[in-house]
This record gives C-alpha cells, sequence and structure tokens, in this order.
C-alpha cells in the first residue's frame, strides 16, 4: 500500500516537471530507459548530437588524411571549443585552451602560477582537494622552491591573511566533490590579490551547473574537466583559463611544438606563440575534442542561471525528501542546505553507504559511494527530473530498509 505522504510527494514531483521550463532539455541527452541517473557529476550522460559529429570527423579523416588538420580546422579546436567553454566560464574570447586532461593542464597551470609569483614561498592548498590536485601540488612543491600548507577550506581565508607576503599560489576548488559544498571564488580570490598571490581554481564540478564569473572576478587561472557537467564524454579533454593579463608572461612547463610561435618552421628553440595559443601543449585528442565540442551544444542559447535555479530546486526538492523519508532510516544530509554554500549534489551519510549503493545500481539508480560512509547524487539539471529524484529517495528507501533488515 503506498501511503499518502508518497502520495503527495508523487503530485508535487508531477506538478513541479509539468511547470520546469527547462523539461525539453531531457530530448538532447539519450539514457538507457529505466535508470535515474544521478553520476553526472561523475560522467555525463551522451548528448544526441555526438555520434553524427563523430561520424563526420571519421569520413574526414578517410577521405582528407593529412589536409584535415587545415580543410577541417582540427587544428583550431583547442582554442575554438576552449571559447566555447569560455562563455560558460564567464571569460571572454581567447583566455581558455581545451586538449589535455584536467591533471595536466593542473600541473601546467600550478607550476606557471609558481613562476609568476617566483620571489615567494607559499603554496596554500585546500586540504580537502580532490586527490589529482592535492598530488600535482606535491610534485609542483618539490620541482619549485614552494612550501605547501593545506588547510581545510573554512579557515582558508584566515591562512590567506596569515600567509601574505609569503604567500605565492592557492589552488582550491570552487565545490568540494564529496559534500558538494560550494565555496566563495569571489572573496577567497579577492582575499588572496590583496595578499599578493594568485589564485587557481578548479571549478570541475561547477562548469556546466552553475554560471562563473571569472574574468568579473578577476580569477587568475582555472581548470576543469569536460566529462561531468558538460557531458563531453568518457575521456574527453580538461581545459585551461589563463587571464588574459596573465597571458604574455604565462610561462608553462611543457614546453610542447603546439605552443610555438611558428610551429611548422620547427625551430631548435622554443618560442611561446602569443596569447593562449602557448598553453597548447601536443596534438589534441582530436576525436574527444569533437565530441566534446557537440556536446556544448546542448549549452546554445541556455541561460546558466536557468540551470542553476534548477538545479537548487531539485536539491531543495531532493533533500525535503530525505527529511520526510529516510532520516528515520540512519541517513543524514552531508550537503549544505543553505542554497548559497551548495553545488550540483546531494551527499548522505550512512554507515552501510557501499553496499546501499551497490544494491541502487542493480535497482537502476546510479550515485557514486564514496568511502567510509558517503553516497554522492549529482544533479544535472539538464537531464534530471523532479519525479527521478523522487523515485531515487523511493528506492533508496527501499533497499536500505532491506539492507537494514538483512544485517
Ligand atoms: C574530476 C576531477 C578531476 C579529474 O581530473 P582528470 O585529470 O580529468 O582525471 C580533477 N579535479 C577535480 C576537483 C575533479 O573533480
Amino acid at each position: 500500500m503506498i501511503d499518502e505522504r508518497v502520495l503527495a510527494r508523487r503530485n508535487e514531483a508531477a506538478r513541479l516537471d509539468a511547470d520546469d521550463p527547462l523539461a525539453g532539455m531531457r530530448a538532447a541527452f539519450t539514457m538507457p530507459p529505466g535508470v535515474v541517473y544521478l553520476d553526472g557529476n561523475s560522467l555525463g550522460a551522451r548528448p544526441i548530437g555526438v555520434p553524427d559529429a563523430l561520424a563526420r570527423v571519421l569520413t574526414q579523416w578517410r577521405d582528407d588524411l593529412i589536409k584535415g588538420w587545415r580543410v577541417h580546422g582540427w587544428w583550431h579546436t583547442p582554442l575554438l571549443v576552449g571559447d566555447r567553454i569560455g562563455r560558460l566560464l564567464g571569460a571572454a574570447s581567447g583566455q581558455t585552451v581545451v586538449g589535455d586532461s584536467a591533471s595536466v593542464q593542473l600541473f601546467n597551470a600550478l607550476t606557471a602560477a609558481a613562476r609568476l609569483r617566483a620571489d615567494r614561498s607559499v603554496l596554500l592548498v585546500d586540504a580537502g582537494n580532490f586527490p589529482t590536485d592535492r598530488y600535482m601540488v606535491a610534485s609542483v612543491s618539490r620541482l619549485t622552491s614552494l612550501t605547501v600548507r593545506a588547510v581545510p577550506m573554512p579557515e582558508l581565508a584566515e591562512a590567506i591573511r596569515e600567509t601574505a607576503g609569503q604567500l605565492a599560489v592557492v589552488a582550491a576548488s570552487s565545490v568540494d566533490y564529496r559534500t558538494g559544498e560550494l565555496w566563495d571564488m569571489s572573496g577567497l580570490t579577492t582575499a588572496t590579490h590583496q595578499a599578493g598571490a594568485v589564485v587557481l581554481w578548479d571549478v570541475c564540478h561547477a562548469i556546466g551547473a552553475m554560471p562563473l564569473a571569472l574574468d568579473e572576478q578577476e580569477v587568475d587561472f582555472a581548470v576543469g574537466c569536460g566529462y561531468k557537467f558538460l557531458s563531453g564524454g568518457p575521456g574527453a579533454p580538461g581545459f585551461l583559463y589563463v587571464a588574459r593579463r596573465h597571458l604574455d608572461r604565462f610561462d608553462q612547463p611543457l614546453t610542447g611544438w603546439h605552443g610555438h610561435a611558428t610551429p611548422f618552421d620547427m625551430e631548435t628553440e622554443y618560442r611561446p606563440a602569443e596569447g593562449i595559443a602557448r598553453a597548447r601543449i601536443g596534438n589534441p585528442p582530436i576525436l574527444s575534442l569533437v565530441a566534446l565540442d557537440a556536446a556544448l551544444d546542448v549549452f546554445d542559447g541556455l541561460d546558466l542561471s536557468s540551470v542553476r535555479g534548477k538545479s537548487l530546486a531539485l536539491t531543495d526538492f531532493f533533500i525535503s525528501c530525505v527529511d520526510e523519508h529516510l532520516l528515520e532510516l540512519g541517513f543524514e544530509v552531508v550537503t549544505p542546505r543553505d542554497r548559497v554554500h551548495r553545488g550540483s549534489q546531494v551527499t548522505l551519510r550512512h554507515p552501510r553507504a557501499s553496499t546501499i549503493m551497490a544494491t541502487l545500481a542493480e535497482a537502476g539508480v546510479v550515485g557514486t559511494a564514496q568511502r567510509p560512509d558517503l553516497l554522492r547524487f549529482g544533479v544535472n539539471a539538464l537531464y534530471v527530473s523532479y519525479a527521478d529524484v523522487l523515485s531515487a529517495v523511493e528506492t533508496i528507501r527501499t533497499v536500505a530498509a532491506a539492507t537494514v533488515r538483512i544485517v
């Protein structure tokens, strides 16, 4: 028997979906039937335009061979796709490049940032940052003379003030990948500048899910990936943003021939290209870039504040359904309830997180378990409905009730 609370929630979800101005965006993606996909913050669902775009580039390759670099504009793809991502970053053209993984972009940007502040000694990093970010920071500190100081995000502003004068670089993520907590990019950027340092933001969990304003906030550097909320496909390349004011002094460690001023002259010495082109490295993954480019069509004409609005409404609804149906089963909401500090995911805590997540996947609800006790559910407002969210919560309830009974 379905109780009244469940029926009321189902009516509410149906009403919210019927009134959703973004409901039509779901048709721009294709997914297997019967799946509630709440893992688009790990790998976005496939946009419908990707197969045709890939088929076109495969034909170009077959028919035109090496000429394709010129006649089909493959050479320019890293900067053209960079500018399309730039629009989502709040960045004017000519400051964003795409082509290597977020990890490689991080290494390049961190080292270049350190070189901009060579007279300083401290590299301040978000202690809870994504592993690759922390590993790269550690390696860059071994290569340069910088000392790493890792602090939890809530203490970052204070640490910036304390180290002013010695602080070279601050490296942090705008959204915590585990908890979904959104940090104050604008305030921390300003604080970093007041301390005389430069900031590198990792926006992997923000790009495509909310408006960003890198130019307006005077961010120095940013990196992100193409396969989460941008839905560029497995292994989609990441991007790097370098503020225009730093471009002429941007001295990256990975001086590949694609970043050379005159790459086809095959000069003996490296001379960086003008502008963001100097942040190119070697051959970009054209097939993946073409897939990402096609995925970005979904964002054409789309206002990211409407995406953010729906994302917040979905996570509000998620949290209130959790309060109603899951708290009594031992779940706890980890993601901030306060909208200003919430990214585009809901993270729950439960002692049996990994068993529950594995059973959920069998029931068609896909999220990610994070050791030791977290369950992460990413919400991509372009293809997740209110009915999906309710269905996930109902399934979590059934699965958790059964799991608790079994053990
Ligand atoms: C997903 C993610 C990455 C991924 O790096 P790759 O090089 O693309 O594997 C890096 N940083 C953060 C914060 C992420 O969320």
